[in-house]
């Protein structure tokens, strides 16, 4: 929690609650571990955007020197909003309409497609271009089965026993493979499976020469429990540099470019969710604290069981603690954001701040309930706060609904 109790009241009253909050140094930090990870290679970054599309977020990555990948045409729109020139944005599709792939064409950003029957369809509406093909190399990592990747009981990339198809549709298409592609899941800590999936990739790699560039795909975790070791880049960047450097020896192209695509790593750190304590009440046996966190602000805990520290910035100057579960205001029992912690005693008007919380959290935050989602406030390095995107009002609520 890298702001003060005091701070946090602060903001709270200047700009409602709850509140995402972001501090630009740590999201600088952030893109500088991930841009001089492979300091002998040629290492590109790309931002993988879904994890956090703000874009004033987007514009400090950018200033950073980090590309960014889109998962949608509307990634797109926003990266170029930003400010992205095409040729740095990457559009990784899954399962696209012809008209989403068109889209991306028109832009000029360069398409990955994840399956035979997409780059069929692909040379049919572009034939002669260039294309990138993401396969999955038969195994997989993650820090829960929903955001597993790769491996046999996925729905991504291409079979690596598709590559002889692969290089028909190429050769039916008149298509140029510029590169290659995978992300194998989310969330490592270690080194080694990350390690492991980019061996399999470059076996594929080798079946095609003169590639352009080879793109490791993401998942570099951050510790989101205290008890957590924090990834060793200096393991990883060691490991990965002498896996590399077996594939260049024998790779026809010195010049390829190798890519790696960081979504949580980028933002994770540099975000706070800041809610107000409402209600503390015992039921059966537990204490429950009633905050506005629910899980259309956060869905994280609810989607995949994730931890967030949490901390109780109080009013009065009592330290005592308990065990109790912070829930939100949401109508479903799973509507929880901590269960069953040791935690500061809470009472009404007390403020929960959530740690790590600037991936997959307002990237991820929805209307359910008709809630309305939060705003999200940017620390710049001058120290200063700034509002970067307003709460959500009843007007939003309505805006595509036909006039009654
Ligand atoms: C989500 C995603 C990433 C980033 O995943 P993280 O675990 O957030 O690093 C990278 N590549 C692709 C294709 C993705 O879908």
């Amino acid at each position: 929690m890298y702001i003060s109790d005091e701070r946090a009241f602060e903001l709270i009253a200047k700009y409602g609650s709850p509140l995402y909050v972001y501090d630009e140094a740590i999201l600088r930090k952030s893109c500088r571990d991930m841009h001089d990870l492979l300091p002998e290679k040629k290492l590109r970054v790309n931002f993988s955007a879904k994890a956090n599309s703000n874009p004033e977020l987007l514009k400090i990555v950018m200033d950073e020197d980090i590309d960014v990948d889109a998962m949608s045409p509307g990634e797109i729109f926003i990266q170029k909003y930003a400010g992205y020139p095409a040729e740095r944005i990457f559009y990784i599709g899954n399962n696209v309409s012809k008209e989403e792939m068109m889209y991306a064409i028109k832009e000029n950003v360069l398409v990955s497609v994840d399956s035979l029957s997409q780059l069929e369809s692909f040379g049919q509406i572009n034939p002669g271009g260039k294309v990138a093909v993401r396969f999955n190399p038969g195994v997989g990592t993650g820090h829960h089965r929903k955001v597993v990747t790769a491996g046999k009981k996925t729905k991504f990339g291409v079979q690596k026993d598709f590559v002889p198809q692969v290089k028909e549709l190429i050769a039916k298409y008149n298509l140029e493979l510029v590169g290659i592609d995978q992300h194998i899941g989310s969330l490592f800590l270690e080194a080694e499976p990350y390690i492991n999936g980019v061996k399999s990739l470059l076996e594929i790699a080798k079946e095609f020469p003169g590639l352009k560039f080879i793109d490791m795909g993401g998942g570099f975790g951050v510790p989101y429990h205290e008890c957590e070791k924090r990834l060793d880049l200096k393991d990883l960047s060691d490991k990965l540099n002498d896996v590399l450097d077996e594939f260049l020896a024998e790779y026809d192209n010195k010049d390829v470019i190798f890519k790696i695509e960081p979504g949580r790593y980028i933002p994770a750190e540099c975000g706070l969710l800041i809610g107000e304590v409402y209600s503390v009440k015992e039921n059966y046996d537990m204490c429950y604290v009633g905050t506005d966190l629910g899980f259309n602000v956060l869905m994280r805990p609810v989607l995949y069981d994730s931890y967030h520290a949490v901390h109780i910035a109080k009013k009065d100057s009592s330290s005592e603690r308990i065990t109790a579960s912070i829930v939100g205001n949401i109508c479903e029992s799973g509507d929880i954001i901590a269960n069953e912690r040791d935690m500061e005693k809470a009472v009404e008007g007390d403020i929960v701040i959530v740690g790590n919380a600037g991936a997959y959290g307002y990237s991820m935050s929805s209307n359910y309930n008709c809630r309305l989602r939060p705003a999200e406030v940017l620390i710049g390095l001058d120290g200063i706060d700034r509002l970067i995107r307003r709460r959500d009002t009843f007007e939003d609520i309505i805006r595509n609904c036909s006039e009654i």
